[in-house]
């Protein structure tokens, strides 16, 4: 009460703008004002080319994409969500078919899995890194268990081999869901190339975004690849002779002459988001209320998210929009308690780890270009709200 009546009262007397400037959780006019040249060149091109599906384009962001994951083969495809549902049905999921994952993920993750034919089955994720947690893999395989969908949440890669040891043990695929961890690193290997099949996610948001929907297939075998990228296009690999039915589901050059533009800055961007969490890192230290996100040894984190988990989560978030700081839930509801899977029966409960993360979690502003004062005045006001 009297905390909400001094924030009135500051509100009312602080000059305008002096401080309170508004902190965005995200900020995509940045980086585009800086790269407006560079994309217009990028646009003038692809328009003048006159391909604007598949093409030259597609086919260089592809290559480029596929090296910087460390991985044979790379399709490009229209979302993040296709490029999971085309990989399971290149690693021929049938209806039945059950495929391990999480649920504090993204919806598209199952998403994917019902819409390819299969049916999800979901563990519980580690309490230090809020990944698949490998030790709960064994209660969950069954004979109908064909692979394991693991996600690399918020740009912290699962523990893998563990899972891959678990999938060797059954005859299992493994796909990863990289649509949040770009670049990040598992001991010395990059998501996306080390399991089966990788699916990355271009959402403007995400690390590498586009400007507007598009996403990545990435795959070891030269099958599996060559299996999407005929589903993306109606089952063909030769014009209009289908060899089943498809989608359509491909890259369009435009988006990815605009790719190509910013896959040339991600380095540096994941550089700078590493950067910001460390200044968090530091500047939360002393809150004990704040549990701060857990660096592993094996892994490198490349923060499309910085996650905090803290008691009172709600009352934060309402102090913190109240001090003109953006922030966002990833995710307020698990996927076991959601609507859409009530058909499934699952109660609170089942799943303790993710059901803690969701209501204790807060992601507050994450962005390369984030100043180290920003970091501190997020940091002074979280600092006196648990005071
Ligand atoms: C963004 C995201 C997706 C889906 O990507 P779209 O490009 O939006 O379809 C899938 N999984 C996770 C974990 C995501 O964050």
């Amino acid at each position: 009460m009297a905390r909400s009546n001094m924030a009135t009262t500051e509100q009312a007397t602080a000059p305008r703008g002096a401080g309170t400037e508004r902190i965005p959780f995200l900020d995509l006019i940045t980086p585009h004002r800086q790269l407006e040249p560079e994309l217009t060149a990028a646009f003038r091109r692809a328009v003048r080319a006159g391909a604007f599906i598949g093409g030259g384009e597609v086919e260089a962001f592809e290559a480029e994409f596929a090296a910087f994951c460390g991985t044979p083969h790379c399709v490009g495809v229209s979302s993040g969500t296709d490029a999971l549902r085309l990989a399971l049905h290149a690693l021929d999921l049938r209806p039945g078919d059950e495929v391990i994952t999480v649920p504090n993920t993204f919806i598209a993750t199952t998403e994917a899995i019902s819409q390819a034919g299969g049916t999800v089955r979901f563990v519980d994720v580690d309490e230090a890194t809020l990944t698949m947690n490998p030790q709960a893999l064994g209660a969950a395989i069954s004979p109908r268990v064909v692979g394991i969908l693991p996600v690399h949440l918020y740009g912290q890669p699962a523990d893998m081999d563990p899972i891959l040891e678990v999938a060797r043990q059954h005859g299992l695929w493994v796909l990863e869901d990289a649509c949040q961890a770009h670049g990040a690193r598992y001991r010395d290997r990059s998501v996306g190339g080390i399991g089966t099949m990788g699916a990355f996610s271009f959402y403007p948001g995400k690390n590498l975004g586009a400007l507007g929907d598009a996403g990545a297939v990435t795959a070891r075998e030269a099958g599996h690849a060559a299996r999407v990228r005929r589903l993306r296009e109606h089952g063909q690999a030769r014009k209009y002779y289908h060899d089943e039915e498809g989608y359509t589901a491909r890259l369009d050059a435009i988006q990815a002459a605009f790719l190509r533009v910013k896959l040339r800055h991600l380095d540096d961007w994941t550089e700078r988001r590493r950067r910001v969490a460390r200044w968090y890192d530091a500047a939360l230290a002393d809150i004990p209320e704040v549990h701060r996100p857990t660096k592993v040894s094996y892994a490198k984190h490349v923060y499309h998210l910085y996650v905090v988990r803290v008691p009172n989560r709600d009352g934060l978030r309402r102090h913190l929009e109240k001090a003109q700081i953006g922030v966002g839930l990833h995710y307020p509801l698990p996927l076991h308690l959601q609507q859409a899977y009530a058909q499934h029966g699952y109660r609170a409960g089942a799943f303790p780890v993710t059901e803690r993360s969701a209501n204790m979690g807060l992601s507050l502003p994450m962005f390369p270009e984030l100043t180290e004062a920003q970091v501190a005045r997020v940091a002074d006001a979280i600092r006196a709200f648990y005071r």
